[in-house]
């Protein structure tokens, strides 16, 4: 990383770190894609990245009478991102949306018949849009991720590029600058860099059970992370699989990122039913009243347990251990 004129800049990889281990208190929901225009590739030298980024800071100063640079970052053809703004301010990029957002510019002119994106500047896109998204806890899709041409140049508000609207990322931006382009084309590529790492520990430590009348599976052990988006909250006396457990949370899922706070659940023990036919009673023992029954090999879990009898899940259902098996 190298500091001049205020910026830095960095590599795609220096970028991650970088942004990971930035505390942000502004709240963040959307990034904007851009293309500068000009500066256009034919400006760009291979070692004037600092030049070029002051030359749109005096711009957007001296020019447009704004207190700093518009953007927050700049990518550039080698695949280097520089810093704008500060990420605590918002970006001057888009009239009427720039409150939560952060402003993305990638230098050159990507209107059809003009600048041909490098691989590396493709590369370093796809990646600021997904690290970005990951670290804000943003979901994949068009109201997160938007383009410029998709707002009215005067009024802000959004036409997805059916009246006055600048072309900008440009024409030929990943394939387009329509809704449906950047669905087709662009967001794909952000959405494979966005999902879980799979995990390697399908092995289940521990059961769990529900003992809040609603509990939010989310995507990190984080109360601020974003809410599993494939999967409904955890009613109560549902049991939950326990794969792993970090700093109050479990993991319950073998290969997603699901996680529920461990404060609102309750450990269960695991048993398998060893007798043909099992009387379930309302109380422990075999005075009370039989309600059920279960059959050999069936998995319970036992909330309590008394005087050699076991509970099943929340309601008055009783076993004898006489005839379970447990872990
Ligand atoms: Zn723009």
């Amino acid at each position: 990383m190298t500091t001049k004129f205020g910026f830095t800049k960095m590599d795609i990889q220096e970028f991650e770190a970088w942004i990971d281990s930035l505390k942000v208190a502004r709240t963040v929901l959307t990034v904007q894609q851009h293309h500068t225009y000009s500066p256009s590739y034919q400006l760009f030298k291979g070692n004037n990245h600092f030049e070029l980024q002051k030359g749109m800071q005096d711009y957007h100063i001296n020019h447009n009478g704004w207190a700093a640079i518009g953007q927050h970052f700049t990518t550039f053809p080698d695949g280097a991102i520089l810093t704008g703004r500060s990420l605590e301010k918002s970006p001057a990029c888009i009239t009427g949306q720039n409150a939560n957002a952060i402003c993305i510019e990638n230098l050159g002119n990507f209107d059809t018949g003009k600048d041909s994106m490098t691989v590396e500047q493709r590369d370093t896109i796809v990646r600021i849009t997904a690290k970005l998204c990951t670290r804000f806890s943003l979901p994949v899709n068009t109201n997160s991720i938007v383009y410029h041409h998709w707002f009215d140049l005067t009024s802000g508000q959004r036409n997805n590029g059916t009246k006055n609207n600048k072309s900008c990322p440009g024409t030929a931006f990943f394939g387009g600058n329509k809704v449906s382009d950047c669905e087709n084309n662009f967001l794909p590529l952000v959405a494979v860099l966005t999902q879980p790492t799979p995990q390697i520990t399908g092995q289940i430590i521990k059961y769990a059970m529900v003992t809040a009348s609603s509990l939010n599976i989310r995507t990190r052990p984080d109360p601020s992370s974003a809410k599993a988006n494939d999967r409904a909250a955890a009613t109560l006396g549902a049991v939950l699989r326990v794969y792993e457990e970090k700093s109050g949370w479990y993991r319950i899922s073998a290969s997603q990122q699901h996680w529920v706070a461990a404060k609102f659940t309750a450990g269960v023990k695991h048993a398998t039913v060893t007798a043909n036919t099992l009387n379930v009673r309302t109380g422990p023992g075999t005075s009370f009243e039989k309600v059920g029954a279960y059959t050999k090999g069936q998995e319970l879990f036992i909330v309590e347990q008394k005087n050699k009898w076991s509970r099943i899940g929340m309601d008055n259902k009783w076993v004898s251990n006489d005839f379970l098996a447990f872990d």
